[in-house]
């Protein structure tokens, strides 16, 4: 079959490799008929995210119609149409039973300890191979796998793969609740998400921070307050938005992906000395004892502005992803504010299959969210325009002709 392999750091491409086959009783295969690239696949490919291990099939999104199942899968067939969510779990775990299905005990094969088990992801995370192929096995299918009813389409299934319920997901680590008002930072795809779950969930008002005016004017449409970074100081805008008490939850939507406004680190420093927001000394304190600062990327400053703009007793939600080796964070101010921190990666397979609910009622139309007009690209292709722009998310073809 023709999948997208991982050869080494900026060296992707698609190739033939063999069948997947059943390996273990609760194995399926699954015949992929829609695929996507998300920013997560390009920060693996570019060794932001480390420990990928040469010859993985890259991706974590898909849908497909199952081929065949192994002998331990009791609730699904071939011919059944499926989601496949990112993460892998058992659904018989202590965790898995609880709901943290992200955090399952056994899914993982480097052990219980070794955290989320997902598809096309570093050796801790499996590796599993991925979901940019023909076919592929999808372990522990039985407690993974989601049966999708007719009504919901390809181009809405694979929404449901990962970024709206990991956004609906931040919504919830954020205790959003009737009433509230919400902070989200970052607005590409799962930023999206996270404010249309917010108001989902009851929010009176969203505000997003972004520096993208395309992403903005997205968010703005779903009737979130538009604050560009790059134009005006996110905390001091929230805040007089606020009446100067600030958000009750705010969600981080931006993890490693994180940018500096313009002017970088020195404008943090500036902001000190004006004394204008206690987030900047955070910044300005990780920049100045962080050897290992990555050019244009500021892994923190999300937090700190979200940090900053919480109202007393506020709750932050964290979904963006941040590297295991990361470490720093605003503890003082968060701890003297009280704030409550829920962060994680999506509980999948506790929170999909409500919001597949969602979308088979009609209740809510992921597209209106996330158009995917784009055209269905080859998988390469896809690769490279997507590389030249902006992190984010695009559908792709996995017709091998094409
Ligand atoms: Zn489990």
């Amino acid at each position: 079959m023709k999948a997208v392999v991982f050869h080494g750091i900026g060296d992707i491409s698609l190739d033939n490799v063999p069948d997947p086959s059943i390996r273990h009783d609760q194995d399926a295969i699954v015949r992929l008929t829609a695929s996507a690239i998300c920013g997560t696949d390009l920060h693996m490919v570019r060794g932001t995210l480390p420990g990928m291990v040469p010859g993985t099939i890259l991706g974590h999104e898909g849908v497909g119609v199952i081929e065949q199942v192994g002998r331990g899968v009791r609730n699904l067939k071939p011919g059944d149409r499926v989601l496949i969510p990112s993460t892998i779990s058992c659904g018989c775990c202590s965790y898995c039973r609880t709901g943290y299905t992200a955090q399952c005990d056994s899914a993982n094969p480097n052990g219980a300890a070794a955290g989320t088990a997902f598809f096309g992801g570093p050796k801790s995370t499996g590796p599993i191979d991925g979901l940019q192929a023909e076919y592929a096995r999808t372990p522990l299918a039985h407690a993974s796998l989601i049966k999708l009813p007719e009504n919901i389409d390809d181009e809405r299934a694979i929404l449901l793969s990962d970024i709206f319920p990991t956004g609906f997901f931040g919504a919830q680590l954020a205790e959003v609740r009737d009433g509230d008002t919400v902070a989200v930072f970052g607005a590409g795809p799962v930023g999206q998400f996270a404010v249309a779950s917010a108001f989902m969930l009851g929010a009176g008002r969203v505000i997003v921070v972004d520096r993208l005016t395309d992403r903005l004017a997205m968010a703005r449409a779903q009737g979130a307050e538009a604050v560009n970074f790059d134009e005006e100081d996110p905390v001091a805008t929230i805040l007089a938005l606020t009446g100067g008490i600030g958000v009750d939850r705010v969600i981080d939507a931006v993890g490693v992906d994180a940018v500096h406004a313009q002017g970088g680190p020195a404008a943090s420093q500036d902001a000190v000395k004006q004394g204008e927001a206690e987030s900047r000394t955070v910044t300005a304190q990780r920049n100045e004892h962080d050897g290992n600062w990555i050019p244009g990327d500021a892994p923190t400053q999300a937090l700190d502005w979200g940090v900053a703009a919480l109202a007393k007793a506020g709750t932050l939600g964290v979904i963006g992803v941040y590297p295991p080796n990361d470490r720093f964070f605003p503890l003082g101010v968060a701890m003297n504010k009280n704030l409550t921190i829920k962060m994680g990666n999506c509980n999948h397979r506790a929170v999909t299959p409500g919001l597949v609910e969602r979308v088979r009622n009609g209740s809510f139309d992921p597209l209106r969210v996330l158009s995917t007009r784009e055209p269905m690209m080859n998988v390469i292709d896809a690769y490279k325009a997507f590389d030249q722009r902006q992190p984010g998310w695009i559908k792709v073809a996995l017709d091998p002709a094409a």
